[in-house]
């Protein structure tokens, strides 16, 4: 079974979810030949068991191996062709662990009521592979492994000859090796976990600017990604909102490089207010140009921002003597709507269009263009 979506696409839902759902999409690719070399070994315990045991012994195996252990695997090797959601991963590796514990005791049932002793090796190797191989979290290894062990001493009282000392034993063991079953899966988690942080942390570090913490221009395109993914799912649009500070250069030039650094830090704050939906992004390209992507909104509701936003920068009060702008620090912006598919390149040239035409018509404005570049230019100054 391989996961509905891409590792890197779940940005909804709790950390432990988010967690769940990658540790699931990295094992994906590994699970087949674990499936398969699992299907194997059981094809080989049935052929050594026709070469060791009596007929009517044989017989017993092939139809609770066979059945219980070799055909759920099969059916989960074909099925990791098909796409299905992450909870059916976990519930059919469950059934297929619990199927699998159900067979092999149902072998020693079976043997022990045809009064042949056989060995009970084969519980201890399907406990610890739950816990090895399964990919399923301690909360449901737990469980299993305790119902195995529970079937075992089922069969072993009511089938086995064994005297009672022996059986307490043989019980002790297989719950013994349930318990190195859990402590695996425990520590495989734990081990991804470790994995999945410092995945997250390099990923965050890769796609953030850190003069402002936006998004840098990497992280902006991968949202972008994600929100146009979405946007052809759901048939919305989206808006884009190109930022640039008005005469910047000339702000640094007199007032310091510092000055400059926290007039960007100031102007980042008010643009991230702006977006706070889920799939909205905030992002500082590069330099002194900032970028909005708003998911689902009509051109009124773009160009109400893109208004709200001049009058908020120029409401930070930055003094800048020497802008033909105003006497405060402004920006001008390149408004577009987006439909649904667009590929980034595409929409940012269109925004960056506008942009021009922004600083063209004097600045601290911002001007639309829709993206086929039919529909007028909207002209607004913000004081
Ligand atoms: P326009 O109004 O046409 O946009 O002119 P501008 O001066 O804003 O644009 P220009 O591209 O000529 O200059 C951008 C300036 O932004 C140049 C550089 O000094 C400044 N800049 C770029 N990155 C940073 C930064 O990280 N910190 C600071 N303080 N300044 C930066
Ligand atoms: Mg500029
Ligand atoms: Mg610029």
């Amino acid at each position: 079974m391989t996961e509905k979506t891409d590792v890197t696409e779940q940005t909804s839902g709790s950390r432990e979810e988010r967690f769940q759902h990658w540790y699931l999409g990295s094992l994906g690719p590994h699970l087949r030949p674990v499936l398969a070399i699992a299907l194997l070994a059981s094809v080989l315990a049935m052929f050594v068991h026709a070469l060791l045991f009596p007929a009517e012994i044989w017989l017993g195996s092939l139809f609770f191996i066979g059945g219980f252990i070799s055909v759920p695997l099969l059916l989960a090797l074909v099925g990791t062709q098909v796409q299905i959601s992450r909870q059916h991963v976990t519930n059919f590796s469950t059934a297929i662990c619990l199927s699998a514990l159900f067979g092999v005791n149902g072998v020693l049932a079976w043997s022990y009521s045809h009064s042949y002793d056989m060995p009970y090796e084969g519980v201890l190797a399907i406990t610890v592979c739950i816990g090895m191989f399964s990919t399923l979290p301690l909360r449901r290894v737990l469980p299993i492994t305790i119902l195995g062990s529970l079937m075992f001493a089922g069969v072993k009282v009511q089938y086995s000859m064994d005297p009672a000392l022996i059986i307490l034993v043989q019980v002790f063991f297989v719950l013994f090796f349930s318990a190195i079953s859990c402590l695996i899966a425990y520590l495989v988690q734990q081990f991804f976990r470790s994995e999945y942080r410092r995945q997250q942390a390099l990923r965050q570090l890769s796609e953030t600017d850190p003069l402002t913490d936006l998004l840098n221009r990497r992280g902006f395109e991968t949202r972008y990604g994600l929100a146009n993914r979405s946007a052809l799912r759901n048939g919305k649009m989206l808006g884009l909102i190109l930022v640039d500070v008005d005469h910047f250069k000339a702000f640094n030039d007199n007032y310091g490089h510092d000055a400059g650094d926290n007039a960007l830090v100031a102007i980042a704050e008010v643009l991230e207010q702006y977006a706070r939906r889920p799939f909205d992004a905030c992002a500082r390209l590069g330099g002194e140009e900032f970028c909005l992507l708003l998911h689902d909104l009509d051109m009124k509701a773009l160009q109400n921002i893109g208004q709200a936003v001049c009058h908020a920068v120029a409401h930070l009060k930055i003094p800048h003597a020497h802008s033909s702008a105003g006497r405060v620090l402004t920006v001008s912006m390149g408004i577009t709507g987006i439909s649904p598919g667009t590929p980034f390149q595409s929409a940012y040239r269109t925004a960056d269009r506008a942009l021009y035409e922004a600083k063209d018509k004097g600045r601290n404005r911002w001007v639309w263009l829709s993206n086929d570049s039919k529909s007028g230019a909207g002209v607004k100054a913000a004081q």
